[in-house]
């Protein structure tokens, strides 16, 4: 099993032990014939304020249906993709799939911005910004209602290089998240250093509020962190009212989870969130949210 490590080079990478080598490589076979078949979806998952309750934006999740196996989780076959390398294809085809979602959604008077996940393979690209860049020109859509979300490991691999990128990203006027926070290996520093916006407070922690004192410490301590360093914090995964109200009384800004809404199709995202109808001039209408 080897992957392009990006100048040209291969290097071998040690087969894990959950999923064996030849049902990756069937797996990694049945993605490149998906693409071309266009077998994948891509879902949206309300980000919601945590006190108002109203929308503040949308993450694009993929979503597969292989003929054979069924729906297929990401948590399956993205990490294939990322080993094999074929996730840039993958990673361009959400990133241009999310960016004409949301265009068209501003059209229809429904602004949110997209959030869209980058793997790190993809994040290394040389051309990944100019790629940004291209697909926001190509339907129009005002950078600022684009984030990308990276996770710690793409600062970590080569810091000085992901920096100049995310500096070239932020004069684009696009918005950073890291996903997963507390869950990579992070040298703090790079908090500052780096154009960041928002912290993902990662699912593992959140799941045991409000009654686990090390998950309840440990969400605290980053959401005063995130906060003293200006930055909005959103938690993911939460899925009782009792953990969004925690979650409020830390100070936390926002959430995504099952308590407001699964991943939705475009067409149930519009029906929730969108405006009733179109006005007759075309006027943008208010966002309406009903949690
Ligand atoms: P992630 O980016 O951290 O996404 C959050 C995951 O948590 C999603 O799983 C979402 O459906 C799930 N989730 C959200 N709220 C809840 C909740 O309240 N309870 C529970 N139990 N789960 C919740 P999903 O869609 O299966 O994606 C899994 C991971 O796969 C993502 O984690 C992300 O790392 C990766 N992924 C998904 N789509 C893409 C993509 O387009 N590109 C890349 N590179 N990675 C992707
Ligand atoms: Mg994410
Ligand atoms: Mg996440
Ligand atoms: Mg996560």
């Amino acid at each position: 099993w080897v992957k392009e490590s990006g100048r040209g080079t291969f290097r071998f990478h040690q087969p894990r032990k959950d999923v064996d080598l030849l049902s990756r490589m069937r797996l990694d076979h049945a993605m490149r014939q998906a693409l071309q078949e266009h077998e994948f979806r891509l879902h949206f998952q309300p980000q919601i304020d945590i006190d108002s309750g109203q929308l503040i934006g949308a993450e694009a999740l993929i979503r597969w249906r292989d003929p054979l196996r069924g729906e297929v989780s990401p948590a399956e076959f993205i990490p294939v993709a990322e080993e094999s390398g074929f996730i840039i294809a993958i990673g361009q085809w959400v990133l241009q799939q999310a960016v004409a979602q949301a265009a068209q959604w501003l059209q229809l008077g429904l602004r949110v911005p997209v959030a869209v996940n980058v793997s790190a393979l993809q994040f290394q690209q040389a051309q990944f910004v100019e790629g940004v860049a291209q697909a926001l020109r190509e339907v129009g859509l005002p950078a600022e209602l684009l984030e990308l979300e990276l996770t710690e490991s793409v600062l970590l691999r080569d810091a000085d290089d992901a920096l100049h990128r995310m500096q070239e990203l932020a004069e684009l006027g696009v918005l950073i998240a890291i996903d997963d926070f507390g869950t990579g290996y992070s040298n703090l520093g790079y908090l500052k250093r780096f154009p960041i916006q928002r912290l993902k407070v990662d699912r593992s922690f959140v799941r045991g509020l409000p009654d686990d004192a090390s998950d309840a410490g440990i969400v605290n301590a980053i959401v005063q962190m995130g906060r003293a360093l200006n930055l909005k914090v959103i938690a993911e995964g939460v899925e009782t009212e009792a953990q969004r109200a925690f979650l409020s009384r830390c100070g936390c800004h926002e959430y995504q989870g099952f308590l407001c809404a699964p991943a939705l199709d475009a067409r149930a995202f519009e029906h929730r969130f969108g405006p009733p109808a179109a006005t007759a001039d075309g006027a943008a209408a208010p966002v309406r949210s009903n949690v």
